[in-house]
C-alpha cells in the first residue's frame, strides 16, 4: 500500500492564486461584456530585452551545429554568467564573491522552495506576516510545522507581524528561531528595510547560530540609496545569510526561468554533535542530485542582460512598471486609501476601507471597477484587512484601473 507524505495534507486546498483566478472567470463568465482589468498575479507584461533575444538566438543557432552544440552544462551554471553577475550585481557594491558561491537555477521560486531540504526538520522558522506563501508551504511539505489553525497559522512557524505600527517591517523574533525568510523589496507589502535594520538582523542570526534566507527577487526595483540591494553589504553576513536573485521581474524571464543564489562558504549549520557543516557544498550536492542546469540558450540570453544594451533595456523596463506603480499609488492616495510600498518594488499594500474584510473587497472591486487585485488575507493572518495591486499591467490598463477605482469605489 502506497502511503502519502501526510504533511502536504496538512495544507489548505486550493493555492492562492488559483482561487483568484477561478473567481476572476467565474466573474468574466457572468459578465461577458466587461473589460476586467488584472492587477492580480505578479506576471510581467513587457516582452523580453532585444539584447536578450539576439543572444538566445545565437546560442540557439550554436546549438543546431555540431563543433558548438552543447550537452548538459555544469551544475552550478556556466562561469560566462557567473562572471558578470559577480561583476556587475555584487562587486560594484563592495560584495567579492567567488565563482562557486554562485548557484544559476531556473527559478527563485524554486531555490526558495528546495533550500530548505538541506537543514534539519527540527529547525523551528521565522516568516513575516503576510508572506509570500512558498516558504510557508514547501516546509510544511518537508514537515517542519505542525498542523494550520483557522487563521492560517501553522503550529511551530515563529509568525513576525507586519503592521502600520511597525512600518510593516518584520520585527525581530521573541522567542529564538533557527532559519528565518526575510524578503527586501517585500512581496507583497512592497517595503524595503535600511541598512542598520538589516543589521540587526544579520547580528540576530549570528548571535544564534541561525541562518537568513533572504530573497531579492525585487533588487532592481530598489530606487532609494538607504535600500541595500544585497544582504552581504552588511558585515558579518557572509557567516549567516544565503541570497536568492531572479531574472523573473528584472528582465521579463517569469515564463524563460533564470534566477541564481548565493551561498557564501562561510555560512554553516550544525550537526547533532554541535559540528558545523558548510551549506555551499551540501547545497552543490543537491543540486548535482536533483537539477540538471538551465538551457545553454537561456543562460546565454540571461548574460545579455549585462551588456550595456542589455543594461538600457532592462533598466527602461524597470522604470516603467515603476511608473505604473506611482500612478496606483499616487491616484489611490488621491482616493483616500492608505497604501504602503510602490517606491522601490512593483507592489503596492493597500488597506482596504472601513475594514473591510480583504476578500470582500477584492468581490467589490471586481463587480464595481472590474478590477482584480490580491487580497491580502491569502500573505497571511495579519494581511487581512489589506489588498495587494501589481504594477506589472500595460500602462493603459494601469490607468484605466485607476481612474475605475477612483470614480467608483
Ligand atoms: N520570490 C518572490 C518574493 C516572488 O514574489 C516570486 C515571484 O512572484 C519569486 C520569488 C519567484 O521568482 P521566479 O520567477 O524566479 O521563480
Amino acid at each position: 500500500m502506497a502511503l502519502v507524505n501526510e504533511h502536504y495534507l496538512k495544507l489548505p486546498g486550493s493555492y492562492l492564486f488559483a482561487e483568484v483566478a477561478r473567481r476572476a472567470d467565474q466573474f468574466k463568465r457572468d459578465n461577458p461584456a466587461a473589460d476586467v482589468i488584472s492587477l492580480g498575479i505578479g506576471d510581467v507584461t513587457r516582452p523580453l530585452p532585444p539584447a536578450v533575444i539576439a543572444a538566445m538566438k545565437k546560442a540557439v543557432q550554436e546549438m543546431g551545429r555540431p563543433e558548438t552544440f552543447r550537452g548538459y552544462g555544469p551544475y552550478q551554471g556556466y562561469e560566462f554568467l557567473i562572471e558578470k553577475i559577480i561583476e556587475n550585481d555584487f562587486k560594484p557594491r563592495g560584495v567579492e564573491l567567488a565563482v562557486d558561491e554562485v548557484f544559476i537555477s531556473d527559478g527563485a521560486k524554486s531555490d526558495t522552495a528546495n533550500f530548505q531540504e538541506i537543514f534539519g526538520v527540527n529547525n523551528i522558522l521565522a516568516v513575516s506576516d503576510p508572506v509570500y506563501p512558498v516558504y510557508v508551504d514547501s516546509n510544511v511539505m518537508a514537515g517542519r510545522t505542525g498542523t494550520v489553525n483557522d487563521r492560517g497559522q501553522f503550529e511551530k512557524i515563529v509568525y513576525l507581524p507586519c503592521t502600520e505600527e511597525n512600518g510593516m517591517k518584520p520585527p525581530l523574533p521573541p522567542a529564538r528561531v533557527d532559519l528565518i525568510y526575510l524578503c527586501f523589496p517585500n512581496n507583497p507589502t512592497g517595503m524595503t528595510i535600511s541598512r542598520e535594520e538589516m543589521k540587526a538582523w544579520v547580528d540576530y542570526a549570528r548571535e544564534n547560530k541561525a541562518v537568513i534566507l533572504f530573497d531579492a527577487a525585487y533588487e532592481a526595483f530598489i530606487r532609494e540609496d538607504e535600500a541595500p540591494h544585497s544582504i552581504f553589504e552588511i558585515e558579518g553576513a557572509r557567516e549567516v545569510a544565503v541570497e536568492f536573485r531572479s531574472f523573473s521581474k528584472t528582465a521579463g524571464f517569469t515564463g524563460t526561468r533564470c534566477a541564481y543564489t548565493i551561498v557564501p562558504k562561510e555560512v554553516k549549520a550544525f550537526d547533532g554533535s554541535g559540528r558545523a557543516h558548510s551549506l555551499n557544498p551540501l547545497w552543490l550536492r543537491r543540486q548535482a542530485t536533483k537539477f540538471n542546469g538551465v538551457s545553454y540558450p537561456v543562460q546565454a540570453g540571461a548574460a545579455a542582460v549585462f551588456t550595456d544594451e542589455g543594461k538600457k533595456q532592462v533598466r527602461a523596463t524597470i522604470d516603467y512598471y515603476l511608473e505604473n506603480a506611482r500612478i496606483i499609488r499616487e491616484g489611490l492616495e488621491g482616493a483616500g486609501y492608505k497604501v504602503f510600498g510602490g517606491v522601490n518594488a512593483p507592489y503596492i499594500w493597500l488597506k482596504t476601507p472601513g475594514a473591510m474584510k480583504s476578500w470582500d473587497f477584492f468581490d467589490q472591486l471586481m463587480r464595481e471597477a472590474h478590477v482584480v487585485g490580491t487580497p491580502g488575507a491569502g500573505f497571511g493572518a495579519h494581511g487581512e484587512g489589506y489588498f495587494r495591486l501589481t504594477a506589472f499591467a500595460t500602462r493603459e490598463n494601469t490607468e484605466k484601473a485607476i481612474e475605475r477605482i477612483k470614480a467608483g469605489m
